[in-house]
């Protein structure tokens, strides 16, 4: 029997054919679907998905990538995933570039930052004038000296510079050349100190502070800050100019347990502050009192306007004498001033304050208008006894007045003086700096017929040029050159030159402070003329002196003076047996 197909066969076996592709299919696509899950699942197993999108995240933070569906699209149909990524990737490349440059911007500027941070803190602890650490620099070096000290480090003291007459140095010869000053002067701190443990900072303006650490003793900060002070004080020569200013010096002395560099750095100033209200050119180790004596001093600046209206000022008169004759043959008038509280106050004190500002201007006037009259009402009650000239004080503000003159001018005529009986005292800080401006003021001066002396010569830098060089009358030997006339071969040396100079030059020497007949025997010795000092009087009031006025001096009456005779020799020897008489009376009384 034969097995053909039959037709229901053919029929079936058709439709299982057509069947089976379709199954076929069907289990394809679950497959893939199955793969597709399967792998997804798989992806989120080992976090894939998160690692991915991390990375792309950070790199782009764009937020385009649907990453699942691209997953499933790459397994549905990896050629479109291809070119759907091809495209990403350019993006991402685009916007990788895109952020490159701009990195390379960013790089460029914090390197800008960085340059100008470092400029910032150049600027912000260095002073731009000298190159040296500023104010803020030295307060935290202090601080950090002060908080965490090292045993090693020894003492430690704080010098506080102050550079004199600044602002006159300013006035006179312009901004430029005080910067010059400030410069030459941190360049001299630097050479003086270079073998020193230092910290040399500029706080500003005219000030310099040097920290010196590893001391051995206190007295050795005394011994640098004398060397600096030897430097600075010092001509300095800047340019066309040259300029004498010299500088003062406070020190403080870092004690343990000492917590505030701010108030260390006041104790210092206020130490230096002090020496420069001693005269200048000098150093003060602080002290607790130098607080109470500042107190006085900004009272005294207070109360000082004020003085002139409360008629708180009057003028002393001290005698100016012949060595040979011992006659008076003028006198100086010195400022006094009587403060309502504090009693009696030296010109010594109160006239720097009064120079510091305007002030002296007004003072000045009044001197020169109240020695004019006291003059004038001399010469008409005593016309042949009179002192010859008035000599008045001028300040160095006052003289570079340029109606200084005009000034003197009308006073000598308001009270119908001679013109040369009233002579004018400056010292040589008039003159220091500007010579030819002052030159131009002493002929001014001259021109009115008035006399012109320099005073306390010897006591600073005087030259013997500014002798030759100046119109002057009179020269006024510094007391401390007088003090050594008889016992210090070199002051009788440069006494006995200036006596041979001013005889040449038709100038008078007067010794100033002259205290003994030792002295004034040694001083006619070397061909000084004539004198000034406690022997021949102390400062007086105007009818004290009157008393003085028809005899000679050494403080006494004109009877007594004539009892010691001419020579010096039996003045000495008269006056001595005078004191041995008021000493031995003295005694008798205190029994
Ligand atoms: P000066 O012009 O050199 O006056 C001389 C000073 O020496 C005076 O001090 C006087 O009292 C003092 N003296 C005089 N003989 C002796 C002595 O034998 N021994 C000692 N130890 N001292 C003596 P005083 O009156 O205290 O004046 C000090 C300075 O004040 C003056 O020095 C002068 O520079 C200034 N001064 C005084 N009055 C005026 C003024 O009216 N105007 C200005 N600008 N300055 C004045
Ligand atoms: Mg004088
Ligand atoms: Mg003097």
């Amino acid at each position: 029997m034969s097995s053909q197909p039959t037709s229901s066969d053919e029929g079936a076996s058709v439709g299982e054919k057509r069947a089976l592709p379709r199954r076929q299919a069907w289990i394809d696509l679950w497959a893939i679907a199955a793969g597709g899950i399967a792998s997804f699942f798989l992806c989120y197993a080992c976090d894939a998905w998160e690692r991915f999108s991390a990375f792309v995240a950070t790199v782009s933070a764009w937020d385009g990538w649907h990453l699942h569906e691209l997953m499933i699209l790459a397994m549905l149909s990896p050629a479109v995933a291809a070119v759907f990524v091809y495209r990403r990737l350019r993006e991402l490349d685009a916007l990788l570039r895109e952020r490159e440059s701009q990195f390379g911007s960013l790089q460029a500027a914090h390197e800008t930052i960085v340059v100008s941070k470092s400029t910032l803190h150049d600027q912000a602890y260095h002073d731009r004038l000298t190159g040296l650490p500023n104010h803020h620099a030295l307060v935290e070096r202090l601080e950090a000296m002060i908080t965490q000290p090292n045993a090693a480090d020894g003492i430690t003291a704080i010098v506080y510079f102050g550079v004199d007459n600044f602002k006159r140095v300013n006035d006179h010869f312009g901004l430029p050349t005080g910067d010059k000053l400030l410069q030459a002067a941190a360049e001299r701190l630097a050479v003086v100190l270079r073998d020193v443990n230092t910290f040399i900072a500029r706080p500003g303006g005219d000030k310099f502070v040097v920290i010196l650490s590893a001391l051995k003793q206190a007295t050795d900060a005394e011994a640098v800050t004398a060397r600096v002070l030897e430097s600075l004080n010092k001509p300095f020569d800047l340019g066309a100019s040259r300029v004498n200013s010299g500088a003062s010096a406070g020190i403080t002395i870092v004690e343990a347990g000492q917590q505030d560099a701010t108030e260390l750095l006041h104790d210092a100033e206020k130490a230096m502050y002090e020496a420069k209200g001693m005269g200048r050119g000098r150093f003060v180790v602080f002290d607790p009192d130098i607080r109470e004596r500042l107190r006085r001093r900004a009272r005294l600046a207070r109360d000082l306007p004020l003085a002139v209206a409360r008629e708180e000022l009057s003028l002393a008169y001290q005698p100016i004498v012949s060595l040979s004759s011992g006659a008076m043959t003028g006198v100086e008038g010195l400022l006094r001033w009587r403060h309502g509280e504090l009693g009696p106050i030296g010109p010594g004190e109160f006239i720097p304050l009064a120079e510091e500002t305007d002030l002296i201007l007004e003072i000045g006037a009044w001197v020169l208008e109240h020695g004019c009259r006291q003059l004038a009402n001399w010469i008409a009650r005593f016309p042949s006894s009179a002192p010859q000239v008035m000599s008045l004080n001028v300040s160095r503000k006052q003289f570079s007045q340029p109606d200084l003159s005009e000034q003197i001018g009308r006073v000598i005529r308001e009270y119908a003086l001679p013109p040369d009986r009233v002579q004018v005292e400056i010292t040589e800080d008039a003159y220091l700096g500007d010579a030819q401006a002052a030159l131009r003021i002493m002929r001014d001066i001259k021109a009115q017929g008035v006399k012109l002396a320099i005073d306390d010569f010897g006591a600073g830098s005087s030259t013997l040029a500014a002798v030759q060089q100046f119109p002057i009358d009179t020269l006024k030997v510094d007391r401390s050159l007088v003090t050594d006339a008889a016992n210090s071969a070199d002051s009788a040396a440069i006494l006995h030159s200036l006596a041979v100079l001013v005889r040449n030059l038709n100038v008078k020497l007067v010794a100033e402070g002259i205290e003994d007949i030792e002295q004034v025997i040694a001083l006619q010795e070397l061909g000084c003329q004539y004198g000034q000092g406690y022997l021949f009087g102390r400062p007086m009031t105007p009818e004290a002196i009157e008393e003085m006025f028809a005899g000679s001096s050494l403080g006494l009456t004109a009877s007594g003076a004539s009892a010691f005779g001419n020579s010096w020799e039996h003045r000495l020897a008269a006056f001595q047996r005078l004191e041995l008489e008021e000493a031995t009376q003295a005694a008798n009384g205190a029994r």
